[in-house]
């Protein structure tokens, strides 16, 4: 189904609107008769390592990027190959040439070959598992955790969560918080770490009461309760916050390496398991979906079905906002068939945009609100005159893309995407 446009900042009154979802179970779509995984994208290529009419299980080896860090990727689904260049969306916002696979619903799995339980055997699972970072940054772990140049010794678990209506990560905490924590222990060898801190935000106290049950006679694992800002899941502010000191490049600079819940669950699944990361849990929310709902599913879904699968469209849903990801982080979609892939938060779908840019009232919000101490308005500006001088004196080259600036902006303006067109401007992308 196609829609109205692309991503919505100007989203209502923000009060995180997590109730839409937080309290719900987890609902399982893990039956789709046909997933899809990326074969080529416009930014990066990939090995493809099956071709028509192969029969696969889930587990077995699709593509390898052909990034500077390759990730593998492999099937959720047993069944037949019966496309490797099939035009589908991707949660990007474009179209990408993709693997179509055809389910045969026996849920046949080629497991993960065991390695040792070493720094370097836990490494190599997480590898061959393909798992990246589940927040959305999607960085390969195997290389976080690699680190040559630092010595780590804390492990900081990103539970915060912080983008209004997601809340896949809070309740997958409390679906596996048995889990999480044995993820927990296996990432603290990866890293020779001797603590690990799980940050999660005060407002959680559901999920904190879990966590402090489960954490009784863990002497080497503790809480951190952050306030609920935003964005207090952005990793400096964490590590800032754990650590009581900053960083320039990495986090392993501190002594600490971050991890986001679900990648740390997945880690489990791949250790105790041998289950390589082929689902996930994804938060389908906003006022244009019938019922908001947490839901577990395949990799490479497509994001109409598991829309269909909640409940669908509110009858009155008119021209709508669909979104892959958090409103602040996400990318806009003109259509909902697209494939969910292993960094793929949320799926938001919202009735109507608040209303037209106007002009700038310099009140100053969005300076104000600037977690890296940016002048998005003056950026904006430099960027609309070309002004590249000014772009490097304004340090837009330092912008997280949080969105916050455009989210706060009373007059609608589209801040973020001009200060990360400035961005690539400064780096010279
Ligand atoms: S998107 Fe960039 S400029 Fe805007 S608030 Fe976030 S960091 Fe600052
Ligand atoms: S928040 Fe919007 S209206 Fe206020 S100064 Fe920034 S750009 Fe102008």
């Amino acid at each position: 189904m196609p829609l109205g446009m692309t991503k919505a900042t100007h989203i209502s009154e923000h009060k995180g609107h997590k109730e839409l979802t937080k309290h719900k179970g987890i609902l399982e779509y893990l039956n789709p008769k046909y997933v899809y995984f990326p074969a080529n994208r416009p930014d990066l290529d990939y090995e493809i390592c099956v071709k028509v009419g192969d029969e696969v299980k889930i587990g077995d080896v699709l593509t390898i990027s052909k990034a500077y860090f390759p990730v593998i990727t492999h099937s959720s689904v047993s069944g037949k190959v019966t496309a490797v260049d099939k035009k589908v969306w991707h949660p990007s916002g474009k179209k990408i040439s993709a693997i179509e696979i055809e389910n045969n619903f026996k849920e046949e799995v080629t497991y993960l070959k065991e390695q040792p339980l070493t720094k370097e055997g836990i490494i190599e699972t997480i590898r061959l598992a393909g798992i990246v970072g589940m927040g959305g940054a999607g960085f390969p772990t195997h290389v976080k955790y690699t680190h040559p140049k630092y010595q780590t010794d804390t492990l900081i678990v990103n539970a915060v969560e912080c983008e209004p209506y997601l809340t896949c990560d809070c309740v997958s905490i409390k679906h596996y918080a048995k889990e999480l924590i044995q993820g927990i222990k296996y990432a603290m060898i990866a890293n020779d770490a001797k603590k690990a801190v799980i940050a999660v935000k005060v407002c959680h106290q559901d999920v904190i009461a879990i966590l402090e049950e489960l954490l009784k006679d863990e002497e080497n694992i503790s809480l951190h309760l952050l306030t609920d800002v935003y964005p207090a899941g952005w990793e400096k502010y964490i590590v800032e916050k754990v650590q009581g000191k900053t960083y320039k490049s990495l986090p392993c600079e501190t002594g600490a390496v971050v991890s986001n819940a679900g990648t740390l669950i997945a880690i489990n699944d791949a250790v105790s398991k041998r289950l390589p990361l082929t689902k996930r849990v994804i938060t389908v929310s906003g006022d244009g979906v019938k019922n908001p709902q947490n839901v577990l599913v395949k990799v490479g879904t497509l994001a109409s079905e598991i829309i269909d699968k909640t409940g669908g469209y509110v009858d009155d849903l008119g021209a709508a906002n669909l979104i892959a990801g958090g409103p602040m982080t996400g990318n806009g979609q003109f259509f909902d068939s697209f494939m969910v892939e292993k960094t793929t938060t949320g799926i938001l779908v919202f009735k109507e945009i608040a209303g037209k840019e106007e002009a700038c009232l310099g009140c100053g919000k969005c300076v104000d609100n600037c977690p890296v101490k940016l002048s998005p308005i003056l950026i904006k500006l430099a960027y609309d005159d070309k002004d590249k001088e000014k772009m490097v004196k304004l340090h837009a080259d330092m912008c997280m893309e949080c969105g916050l600036c455009s989210y706060i902006c009373p007059s609608r303006i589209e801040l973020t995407e001009a200060v990360g067109k400035a961005k690539k401007v400064v780096r010279g992308k």
